[in-house]
């Protein structure tokens, strides 16, 4: 059986738990030990079953926990060497690794397959586990997508997806508008209708449940979500991500 669960998500914290009968792996850790403990008791998860944490970029709220939670949990913390190498000394674990965007990873039976993605960081990944013949995607902080992603998430049974702002209230927000460049750029993140038109062309039959991730505080709401993407809950089991717990488990 494979548990997965949203421990946060949203630009002040990500943290994404995916695991089975005996082991789990972190992909982030945006958030601090103490909170990640609060999420996973929360959701009624074991914090010795985890194993590692892999970390997509080296931006704060995919990172700020690691070096604690490293310690606490004596677990490896795994970075690629740019990412490592442009994180500031606090993200930093003792205890730590390095992967290769593209070059698989085991952790116990779950594998761990790392691919480059558009974002303005040293060298951010996507990644899709490999666990008990299930695929999870965990797909955020993209600017633009390519065919390694359209390809990746075809093989997904589900998906951590970014569906980070709605265009008018990003365009019509506060946001001052080097900002609203940066967020709508190619390096920035995915919007309500690009991670639908990534739905759409791209997921298979196999995809079953989704995870809307990263939603904006600011440009996005919880009910544009559910509009944008209405005519797909038949289809699919969609749940909407949270910066404030930890979503619902969905056992595969
Ligand atoms: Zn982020
Ligand atoms: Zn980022």
């Amino acid at each position: 059986m494979t548990e997965i669960c949203a421990l946060a998500s949203g630009s002040n914290g990500n943290c994404y738990y995916i695991g089975n009968e005996n082991s789990a792996i972190l992909i982030d850790i945006g958030i601090y030990y103490k909170r990640l403990i609060e999420r996973l008791n929360e959701a009624g998860l074991n914090k010795n079953k985890i194993k590692a944490i892999f970390i997509s970029h080296e931006h704060s709220d995919h990172i700020q926990g690691a070096r604690v939670t490293s310690k606490k949990l004596g677990i490896p913390v795994f970075y690629t060497k740019k990412t490592y190498r442009k994180c500031y000394d606090k993200n930093k674990a003792d205890n730590f690794g390095f992967f290769e965007p593209g070059t698989p990873y085991k952790i116990d039976n779950i594998k761990i397959h790392s691919f480059k993605k558009n974002h303005d960081a040293a060298d951010p990944c996507s990644f899709r586990i490999e666990i008990n013949g299930k695929n999870i995607g965990v797909m955020t902080d993209i600017g633009e997508t390519n065919e390694t992603l359209h390809q990746e998430l075809s093989e997904c049974d589900a998906v951590f997806l970014e569906a980070n702002y709605d265009e008018d209230m990003l365009m019509n927000g506060l946001y001052p508008y080097y900002l609203k460049q940066r967020v709508s750029s190619s390096k920035g993140h995915l919007s309500n209708l690009q991670a639908k038109e990534l739905i759409e062309n791209y997921a298979s039959q196999k995809l079953k449940t989704l995870f809307f991730s990263h939603i904006s505080a600011v440009n996005n709401t919880h009910d544009i979500v559910k509009q944008t993407f209405s005519h797909l809950y038949k289809k699919y089991k969609i749940l909407l991500t949270s910066r404030q717990e930890a979503s619902e488990i969905i056992r595969l």
